[in-house]
Formats: C-alpha cells, sequence, structure tokens
C-alpha cells in the first residue's frame, strides 16, 4: 500500500492538513476560552462593586443591620447561581445560599482584597456546591454603617466550562470528519492526477524492440507529466534511431562480408575441384590472400567503429602531428607511386598535438587512402598542414573523380559507396570516412568536404589544439 504515489500522497496531505487543523482548533479554543473567562471576570467585577453600593446605601436606610441589609441587596440584584457571602473578621455574618456549604474564602483573598483597593479575582474549588470546576471568587473590602465588611461574590464556573466543553466536542467530532472528507478527496485527486502516469506506464509497458516506433501519448505538452512524456518519446526515439542504425549495420556488415568469403569459398571451391600446376595455385591463392587482407581491414574497421559507439576513451598521448603527416604521406608513397600519382607535402611548421595518435594516423591514413583510390594515374594529391593559435588544419586534396553533390551528404555514412562496383574494385568497404569523421569529432574537431567531380575533392579537417595539462 505504502508503495503506491498516490497513497503515500494522500497519507502527506492528511498528516500535513491534520497537523494544521489541529493547530488551528487549539489556537481558537485557547482565544475563546481566555475570551470567556475574562469576559466572566469583568461581570464578577462589576457585579461585586454594584453590590457593594447597594450593600453600602441599604446599612444606611437599616441603620447598620447586616442581615437585612444584605437580604435587601440580594433580593433587589436577584444574584441568580452566583452565592453572596459577607465576612467581617474572617467570621461569616451572612450569605445567601445558607447550606451545608460555607463559602470557603481562604485568608489570603481577605489580604489580597485589603491590598487592592477593589475587587481581588481567584479560583476556589473546595465548596461542594461548584463541582470540580470550582469557581471564580470576588473579594471585596466595603465599609458600610460603622464596620468594615468583606464582600464575596463566588460565581460557579460549570456553565462557561461546559460551553468550552461543547466547543471541544465539537472540534474532536469535526477535526476526524474534516480529515476523513480531506483524506477521501486527497486520495480522489491523487488518483486523477497520477491518471497519466499508470496509463503512460501501461504504454511504455507495452513498447518493446519490436514496436520502438510507438510513441507515448501526449496529452499536455506543457504540464509535468506532458514534459515527462515528451522526454522519455525524445528517449524512444533515440533508441529507435539507434537500433537502426544497428539493424542496418548489421545488415550492411553482412553484406560486405559475404561477397570476399564468398570469392574465398569459390576460389578455394576451384582450386581443389582438379589438380592445378603451381601457377594456378599461386593464382587462386593470391586471390584469397587479396580478400582475407580485404576482409581483416574490414573487421578492423568495424571493431573502430564499435569502439566509436562504445563511447571508449582516448588514448590521449602529445606528438607532433606534422611528423605524423610526414610519416602518412610516406606510407601512402608505395601506392601513389604504383598509380604515377605524384603527391606534394606542405608541413612545414611544428605542431604539438595532444590526441589518440593511432587513432589520427587512421583518420590521415583513410583521407590519403581514398584520394589516391580515386584519383587516376598522373594525378596529384596534396596534403598541407596548418596551425593557428588555437586549432590545426589538416587539407587532403585530390585532383581525381570527384564526389557528386548530392552524395556530399552521405558521404560519410557507414557502407555508404558512391559507386559500389568501382569502391569494392579499389578494396574500399565505405567504412573509411565514417571513421575519418568519428575520429575528428572525437577530438572536438570537424571534417568538411568541397568537391566538384570531375576535378578533384578536398577534405577539410580541424582539431582545436588543447592547452598542455587540459
Ligand atoms: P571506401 O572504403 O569505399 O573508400 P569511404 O568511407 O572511405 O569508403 O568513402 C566512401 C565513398 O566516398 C567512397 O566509396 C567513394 O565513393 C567516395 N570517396 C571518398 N573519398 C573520395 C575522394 N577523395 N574522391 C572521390 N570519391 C571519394
Amino acid at each position: 500500500m505504502f508503495n503506491s504515489v498516490h497513497v503515500r500522497m494522500t497519507l502527506w496531505y492528511v498528516l500535513v492538513f491534520g497537523l494544521l487543523l489541529g493547530g488551528f482548533s487549539i489556537f481558537v479554543y485557547a482565544a475563546i476560552s481566555r475570551a470567556a473567562y475574562s469576559r466572566l471576570d469583568q461581570s464578577l467585577s462589576s457585579r461585586t462593586e454594584i453590590t457593594a453600593n447597594l450593600l453600602r446605601s441599604e446599612m444606611d436606610e437599616s441603620s447598620g443591620d447586616l442581615s437585612a441589609a444584605a437580604a435587601e441587596t440580594q433580593r433587589v440584584l436577584s444574584l441568580g447561581d452566583v452565592h453572596m457571602a459577607v465576612f467581617q473578621g474572617g467570621r461569616l455574618m451572612t450569605a445567601n445560599y445558607l447550606n451545608e456549604h460555607t463559602l470557603n474564602v481562604p485568608e489570603g483573598a481577605f489580604r489580597a482584597a485589603e491590598a487592592a483597593g477593589g475587587p481581588s479575582l481567584s479560583t476556589i474549588y473546595d465548596y461542594g456546591d461548584f463541582g470540580e470546576e470550582g469557581a471564580r471568587l470576588a473579594v471585596l473590602r466595603v465599609s458600610a454603617g460603622e464596620a468594615d465588611y468583606f464582600l464575596a461574590l463566588a460565581q460557579p464556573l460549570h456553565n462557561t466550562a461546559e460551553e468550552l466543553e461543547a466547543l471541544g466536542r465539537i472540534f474532536y467530532l469535526a477535526i476526524p470528519g474534516a480529515l476523513l472528507v480531506a483524506g477521501i478527496g486527497g486520495l480522489l485527486l491523487a488518483r486523477k492526477s497520477l491518471a497519466p502516469v499508470a496509463a503512460m506506464t501501461e504504454q511504455a509497458e507495452s513498447i518493446g524492440a519490436r514496436n520502438l516506433h510507438e510513441r507515448l501519448e501526449v496529452t499536455n505538452s506543457r504540464d509535468e507529466l506532458g514534459r515527462l512524456a515528451t522526454v522519455l518519446n525524445d528517449l524512444l526515439s533515440r533508441l529507435d534511431r539507434s537500433f537502426e542504425s544497428l539493424r542496418q549495420f548489421t545488415a550492411d556488415a553482412s553484406h560486405e562480408l559475404r561477397t570476399p568469403l564468398a570469392i574465398i569459398r569459390g576460389e578455394a571451391e576451384v582450386a581443389l575441384s582438379q589438380n592445378r600446376d603451381e601457377a594456378e595455385y599461386r593464382e587462386s591463392l593470391a586471390i584469397v590472400q587479396d580478400e582475407a587482407r580485404r576482409l581483416s581491414r574490414m573487421v578492423d574497421d568495424m571493431l573502430a567503429l564499435a569502439r566509436a559507439d562504445g563511447q571508449q576513451a582516448l588514448k590521449v598521448e602529445e606528438f607532433y602531428l606534422n611528423d605524423l603527416v610526414d610519416d602518412c604521406a610516406k606510407a601512402s608513397q608505395v601506392l601513389a607511386l604504383a598509380k604515377a600519382i605524384s603527391v606534394t607535402l606542405d608541413n612545414a611548421i611544428d605542431i604539438a598535438f595532444r590526441g589518440d595518435e593511432s587513432l589520427i594516423r587512421r583518420m590521415i591514413l583513410n583521407l590519403l587512402d581514398n584520394a589516391i583510390k580515386y584519383t587516376p594515374s598522373g594525378g596529384h594529391v596534396s596534403i598541407k598542414l596548418t596551425g593557428k593559435d588555437s586549432s590545426v588544419e589538416l587539407i587532403v586534396s585530390d585532383t581525381g573523380i570527384g564526389i557528386p553533390a548530392n552524395a556530399t551528404a552521405r558521404i560519410f555514412e557507414r557502407f555508404y559507396r558512391v559507386d559500389r562496383a568501382r569502391s569494392r574494385s579499389v578494396g574500399g568497404s565505405g567504412l573509411g570516412l565514417s571513421i575519418a569523421k568519428w575520429v575528428a569529432e572525437a577530438h572536438n574537431g570537424t571534417i568538411d568536404l568541397d568537391s566538384r567531380p570531375g576535378a578533384g575533392s578536398t577534405f577539410t579537417i580541424s582539431l582545436p589544439l588543447r592547452k598542455p595539462g587540459a
């Protein structure tokens, strides 16, 4: 039950609401109770003053007969449930409620009245008629006739206590009732506001590798749940694209691997089908060797791309880029010479570079390899390395067949080849440029192409120079 968000939300809501309601009720109860007691004190004080005045004048009229004056005062004032007593020197002289209980005024109350100069108020409990709530007692010193008296008025507190108890009962009943209603309301509200989450969960559960193209329903793209659904949909789109490119890659890779394997098998079958002379065997083995080389290059390229997809960290080291470009140019000389292609190199300045040397070498070799592959005999390939403040630029251009405009956008895609048959005949697998692009980007650089069919192509790689230690 506590694993459900809407139940937890409701419980928190009820708890907070309960605390607020409880606090508010205590505050209201305390304020009302204080007001009721202070009102009672005020009325008892003024009653005591009035009673004292009346008693004084009745004493004058009855020529000092205290009992008669007190009786007349009580009759005129009709004190109701208020107990009245007159004391002289701590001795009860007369009282309106004369039963088995005596209005027991503590000694301290007389002293306080003497000192106060007005009614002094206190609470007493030990007089049986008042019940357990006790009574508010006002004592006032009165000079009437020839003598000094103490007038004591006691107002039982049970009415006020009962009123407050009734108020308390309302709170006791109302708070759990309000909490129940709030709980039910909160539960319904939480359930309603979380309904889209439940729907989303159900939809997401039904999405798998087979139907990755399906998306979650977005009811309102501006609210939190709408945004969550949009984010999840974006995630699904990215996954879908990755899955799709993986599927495509697997299909293309199998297709590419099939051809050399078929050639190797065919060549072996033909060679083994009958006895042949040494030259024929050599020829077959040369073809097998060629295709095996192509296969291992392709597998190497695929591994490099798998590394790219796995976001494997680069082996960063410091080296001179101009030396590396030099090495690469020398390595490609063999191919260039075989095709009578001239290669010029312009890398006059020393450029210290931090990066993955073997990957950068692979990138440069791929570009040079392409430039020589797709340039007819007698053509020219130039390599230029220039350094700026914060970046280096490597430009590889050739006077080859060029790349048609409609292919330039796809040229860096895996297994893409402008002319499949020609590329294969020169040993290409369509992975070289995608590796070059990944290497450039892994070093936070870019690779650009400028090409005119028939006139040649220029690939420009721009790499930022890292600050030493960065
Ligand atoms: P491949 O192994 O087939 O050369 P790449 O990814 O290196 O694969 O290149 C993709 C395609 O781009 C090639 O098949 C070729 O058609 C074209 N291409 C690459 N470089 C050049 C170039 N310098 N001149 C003309 N076409 C090129």
